[in-house]
């Protein structure tokens, strides 16, 4: 069987500039919702009773506001060489979120990127009147049967999406990365995710924007150069089947 290269890369903070979904509980429901992620953070609330909180914290919001909001978020400057490259090299990816699919499809078309597989948590807006002001209905297609850390659990859709051949790559920046980069052949890194990985002694590529992710892959992907898997990453993947 052919070993390919498949790319999962984390949204907020990594393809956006920002955390657009922090954003955007902080603006439509209030100091509340910090005080929700403080005990998720804190492990008394589990992230998918800290989005069911912070969802009933927004009560109803304004749909125009909310897409205004949404469209004004900025992405990595180098994102849509990224994406040109992976095209053109027929390289798969797949964004993974641990947050709403309503912003990141929203802001990728926005950026003119389109036809992106991703995988986050669900939110739909219900009008009662056909109005602006709308109700928030959450959804967790992608929880884990015993973790609760996240509600999108990156590493379960990272192992359905890549076979025991190919080389998974992971991009991150931030807590929500912790998990699944130790399950990748190769980590890309900045923040949070740079230390987490000093910590725990996992090789990873410092990268800044996505142009320098581009650029090293021009280095990796040389013909006759094979892509090595990491091998604790490669236990921790078969540990997980054979669990189940
Ligand atoms: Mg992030």
């Amino acid at each position: 069987m052919n070993m390919a290269l498949k790319f999962f890369v984390d949204f907020d903070g990594t393809i956006t500039q920002d955390d657009v979904g922090n954003a955007f509980f902080l603006k439509f429901g209030g100091t509340q919702c910090d005080e929700l992620v403080r005990e998720y953070k804190e492990g008394k609330i589990s992230a998918v009773d800290c989005f069911r909180g912070e969802v009933a914290a927004v009560g109803t919001l304004n749909k125009n506001e909310f897409d205004q909001f949404v469209q004004n978020h900025p992405i990595d400057v180098g994102f849509k060489e990224f994406v040109s490259f992976c095209r053109a090299r027929n390289i798969e990816f797949h964004v993974v979120s641990d947050g709403l699919d309503y912003y990141i499809c929203r802001i990728l078309s926005a950026n003119d990127i389109q036809d992106i597989s991703y995988f986050a948590n669900k939110v739909q807006l219900h009008s009662e009147d056909g109005g602006e002001i709308c109700s928030v209905d959450i959804q967790f297609p992608y929880t884990d049967a015993e973790c609760t850390r996240c509600a999108c659990c990156k590493r379960n859709i990272m192992l359905t999406h890549a076979g025991e051949e190919d080389v998974i790559a992971y991009v991150g920046e931030g807590y929500s990365d912790h998990c699944p980069a130790q399950y990748a052949d190769i980590v890309f890194a900045k923040e949070d995710l740079q230390k987490f990985c000093q910590q725990k002694n996992i090789s990873y590529y410092l990268y800044d924007t996505f142009h320098d992710i581009v650029k090293r892959l021009e280095k990796l992907l040389v013909p006759r150069k094979v892509l090595r898997k990491r091998r604790r990453a490669e236990l921790m993947r078969r540990a997980v089947f054979m669990q189940e």
